[in-house]
């Protein structure tokens, strides 16, 4: 993830890790924070030391099969492959406004308390867990401005997308107009 060079290897004694893995917390390398393509990168490196060095076991050696058909784009995933963090993240952002979508209009108090426990539970099990500090802090803003819009569809849908924002710019994406938002999620696009 584009902000989160502070959580990626900044090498041991060993070769550093290419740009872009992010390590896990048991300090292996965490195939749901990280890009298929630099994913892949890793893997070479891994292959590369492994041949020119036959007894190297480093601990960010992964254990996982990697490697892809060498037919395939660098920066795609066979679809019966883990995800990564941009599969990942697109599957996720589909869930949440999907659920922004069929969010009553009007919230009864049950509905916004089964939501903020949702989104307070999403924020700390997300496979991505560099995705999911960021996210956590951004929802925790001091001023309060960042907790969830709960009362009604409007409210919610408006909150998610400046949240899908803030990850948009923190990884330099274009950001989303969130007047269409639900044009995009709910009726879809006006001829
Ligand atoms: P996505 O950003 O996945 O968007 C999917 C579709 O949603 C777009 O095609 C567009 O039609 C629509 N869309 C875009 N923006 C909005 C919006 N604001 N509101 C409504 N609809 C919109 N990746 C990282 O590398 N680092 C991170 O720290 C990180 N944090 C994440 C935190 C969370 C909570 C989630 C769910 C994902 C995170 N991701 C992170 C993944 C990242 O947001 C993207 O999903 C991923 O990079 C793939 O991007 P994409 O360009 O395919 O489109």
């Amino acid at each position: 993830p584009a902000s989160s060079s502070r959580k990626e290897s900044d090498g041991d004694t060993k070769a550093p890790l290419p740009k872009g893995v992010v390590l896990d917390k048991d300090g292996k390398p965490c195939r749901t924070c990280t890009s298929v393509a630099a994913w892949r990168n890793l893997t070479k490196q891994a292959k590369a030391d492994s041949s020119s060095s036959p007894s190297n076991t480093t601990s960010t050696t992964p254990t996982t099969p990697l490697a892809a058909p060498a037919t395939s784009s660098p920066s795609t995933i066979p679809p019966d492959c883990p995800p990564d963090v941009e599969q990942l993240g697109r599957s996720t952002w589909s869930l949440l406004h999907s659920m922004a979508a069929t969010y009553p209009e009007k919230a009864n108090t049950e509905h916004q308390d089964n939501m903020r426990g949702f989104l307070k539970f999403f924020s700390k099990l997300y496979p991505c867990w560099v995705c999911a500090d960021d996210f956590q802090t951004w929802m925790a803003h001091p001023s309060g401005r960042n907790q969830p819009k709960l009362g009604g569809r409007k409210d919610f849908g408006w909150w998610l997308c400046e949240a899908h924002n803030e990850v948009n710019r923190k990884l330099g994406k274009e950001e989303f107009d969130c007047r269409f938002w639900e044009e995009r999620w709910r009726t879809g696009w006006k001829d």
